[in-house]
């Protein structure tokens, strides 16, 4: 089969961390990009996968950055600035590496905003600063710093990241079915689109339903990406975007006390604050609003300002079934109030059965509710490319998109997903999603309950977000 070579690379490319979406995106970037591969080079501590590389004639420099030796060595491999850097890893600070890009000259991309070990756990700070919006906020104010310099994407994967185009894509099928017109061209013509479409809020709902034919050993945590990047975001405090809709704070609801506001934290670990959700395989289902950067970059893009009032706002966060041995993983974890010791990626040739559905649902417009996203199968992913299970594609893909949109656009400073082109990103995108679906529904949070107990639910409203918490 023959693939679409989209873009080049001139200069050095350097990915860090060979995890499961390093090795995933591997074959997409030498299948899409034209680069020349003695430039290219992975750093990666752990040497379990360099057959890998070293397969593909890549270079494999096995050591783990660290705040000490990530500038010496980054440096070392960008002697004249011309390049590229992928930071697929966990630990290694992307605001240092951001800046460092900028001050070599050098693209940049991640997909999450990913501190130095000791922000996630066993740390000093209040629960407050634990949270994404801190960490957003540090890069936005970057952003203002360094307007037109070498184009930095944050966080673009799956989600954050693909959802925002698929979110798009959402809005313009959603005014086309209820004939509103929209031909929307700046990010506050988007927002005026959500706006007049009556959107009240946008759940990234994703439902993994992928399974192993081995039984998950208790005390292992299992999961279909990075262990450890569920864990360390999961026991973050949850966070979502707060709509102009909303009537009250949710219990142990928080503002932010500094900042634009576009957001709230909930004092509990997002891997046990449960919401009522939809998803087209499964229909109505509880998710995990365990915090994400685009549960913040949402509502933030999609406020309608009036002077400094904000006159219109999604509320946005995450609602996340994970695999089923993910969710006995949380169950065990939440029971012992410890961190596992043994963590375990399922691999493409574990899964026998399942895939990933992950898209964006939009409620509280004229049709109600409406799902749009990515229905993909661990048969369709296995044909696809190697290396990787359902949810890794969809993130994976969405890494080798937003490559292609940086390649194209060298200079567009610090960018997330919500501000690329989402039409062009896609397209590099879609073969690897399986099926886009667009479902509407008549659910709403408020139906469905197995026997009546105290609930505060608003009967008004069904889509307050106080209907959707599960407490
Ligand atoms: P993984 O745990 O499988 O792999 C992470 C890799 O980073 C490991 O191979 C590890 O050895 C390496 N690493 C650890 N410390 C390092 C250091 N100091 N220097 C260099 N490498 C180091 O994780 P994954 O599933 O591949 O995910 C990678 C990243 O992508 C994580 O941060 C995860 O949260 C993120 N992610 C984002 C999305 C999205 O949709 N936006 C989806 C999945 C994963």
């Amino acid at each position: 089969m023959t693939h679409p070579v989209h873009t080049r690379i001139d200069g050095t490319l350097v990915m860090i961390g060979f995890g499961s979406i390093g090795r995933g995106t591997l074959p997409l970037i030498l299948r899409h990009i034209q680069l020349d591969r003695s430039q290219f080079t992975v750093i990666e501590p752990s040497d379990e996968f360099a057959h890998i590389l070293a397969e593909h004639g890549i270079a494999h420099l096995p050591l783990a950055l660290t705040a000490d030796n990530y500038a010496s060595v980054l440096r070392g491999l960008f002697p004249n600035g011309r390049g590229f850097v992928v930071n697929l890893s966990v630990d290694v600070d992307s605001v240092e590496l951001m800046l460092l890009c900028q001050e070599l000259g050098v693209q940049y991309i991640d997909t999450v905003v990913e501190p130095w070990p000791g922000f996630y756990f066993g740390s000093p700070l209040p629960n407050a600063d634990r949270t994404n919006y801190p960490l957003r906020e540090k890069v936005r104010a970057l952003g203002k710093q360094f307007v037109g310099g070498p184009t930095a994407v944050s966080c673009c994967g799956a989600n954050p990241g693909m959802v925002s185009w698929l979110f798009k894509e959402a809005l313009l099928k959603l005014a086309a079915d209820t004939g509103v017109a929209a031909d929307p061209k700046t990010q506050a013509d988007w927002a005026q689109l959500a706006m007049t479409l009556g959107v009240k809020g946008v759940h990234v709902a994703e439902r993994d339903t992928q399974i192993s034919a081995k039984p998950k050993p208790q005390g292992v945590f299992v999961n279909t990406w990075s262990v450890d990047g569920l864990l360390s975001e999961g026991y973050q405090p949850a966070e979502l975007g707060w709509g102009t809709h909303e009537k009250k704070l949710p219990p142990l609801g928080h503002r932010f006390k500094d900042g634009p506001g576009y957001a709230i934290w909930i004092d509990r670990p997002g891997a046990d604050t449960r919401v009522r959700s939809w998803c087209p395989d499964v229909g109505p289902q509880f998710g995990y609003v365990v915090t994400h950067n685009e549960s913040l970059s949402i509502p933030d893009y999609y406020t309608v300002w009036d002077g400094d009032r904000a006159l219109y706002r999604p509320t946005c966060h995450y609602a996340y079934h994970p695999c089923n041995d993910a969710i006995l993983s949380l169950h065990e974890v939440n029971g012992a109030g410890q961190l596992p010791e043994k963590k375990h990626i399922l691999t493409v040739d574990e899964i026998v059965s399942g895939g990933d559905d992950l898209g964006v649902f939009l409620y509280g417009h004229a049709k109600g509710a409406m799902w749009y996203g990515s229905r993909l199968s661990i048969d369709e992913a296995r044909a696809l490319a190697p290396y990787q299970n359902a949810t890794g594609m969809q993130v994976t893909s969405a890494v080798l998109a937003a490559m292609v949109w940086v390649a194209e656009n060298p200079n567009a400073g610090f960018v997330e997903s919500d501000e690329m082109d989402h039409a062009r990103c896609l397209e590099v995108q879609r073969p690897y999603l399986g099926r886009i679906e667009c479902h509407y529904t008549d659910w709403t949070p408020l139906q469905n309950r197995i026997n009546r107990f105290a609930e505060d639910r608003d009967e008004d409203d069904p889509w307050q977000f106080t209907n959707f918490l599960a407490v």
